[in-house]
């Protein structure tokens, strides 16, 4: 029988942050987030299996993905990992078209993924094997002092040689001049692999 998932939403939209910023993708928002991060801005994904919720299997939001100019699919959410993705990557895989992932990292991961954008939360450790093959991170920063924490984090963690690490306002303080700056001064100092920007999805309201 095939694999039916929770989905809070999925749409043809483009990716608005990150290395992919501004393809074509078609993104797939599963259920269900035990984390529950103060500043979420996805709350009603947090809930696993809401009474009348949507249920899709994976051949059939493959079949929807495959009718899109989608240059990739992403499976985002609530926190994706905690579902077994591996039938939803087969079925996006079998319609040609590359996997990325948006995961908290804090769960193993089930599936086969071409890229991974990890967001480690500090109320959830990411796991070591996660960040280890994660493809760029992304870090929502809600006050200068976080990025001290964070390259201390990072220090202490094994990632791939060639992982960029995303410094995100948080959005609240996305217009902030003097905290911008903080974010600014911090890539300028720092160099690689630190960058800055806005998750530009937000502006456009993309999704
Ligand atoms: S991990 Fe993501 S979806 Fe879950 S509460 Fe945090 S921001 Fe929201």
């Amino acid at each position: 029988m095939s694999r039916e998932y929770p989905v809070h939403e999925s749409f043809y939209s483009w990716q608005g942050e990150g290395l992919h910023t501004g393809r074509a993708a078609f993104f797939i928002r599963l259920q269900g987030c035990p984390v529950r991060c103060s500043w979420c801005d996805s709350r009603e994904t947090w809930v696993s299996n809401p009474p009348g919720g949507l249920r899709e299997t994976a051949e059939a939001l493959a079949a929807r993905a495959s009718k899109t100019r989608a240059e990739f699919a992403v499976v985002t959410g609530g926190e994706p990992a905690i579902h077994d993705l591996g039938p939803l990557t087969s079925a996006l895989h079998g319609v040609g078209l590359r996997v990325h992932l948006e995961t908290c990292g804090a769960f193993p991961l089930r599936g086969s993924f071409d890229w991974v954008a990890l967001s480690p939360k500090c109320i959830a450790p990411a796991r070591a094997e996660n960040l280890a093959l994660a493809d760029e991170l992304k870090l929502i920063i809600e006050a200068g002092d976080d990025l001290v924490a964070w390259a201390d984090f990072l220090r202490a963690h094994s990632l791939k040689k060639d992982c960029f690490v995303w410094l995100h306002p948080e959005w609240s303080r996305r217009a902030d001049e003097a905290f911008l700056s903080t974010l600014t001064d911090w890539v300028k100092e720092h160099g690689f692999p630190w960058r800055t920007g806005w998750q530009t999805h937000k502006l456009y309201r993309a999704e």
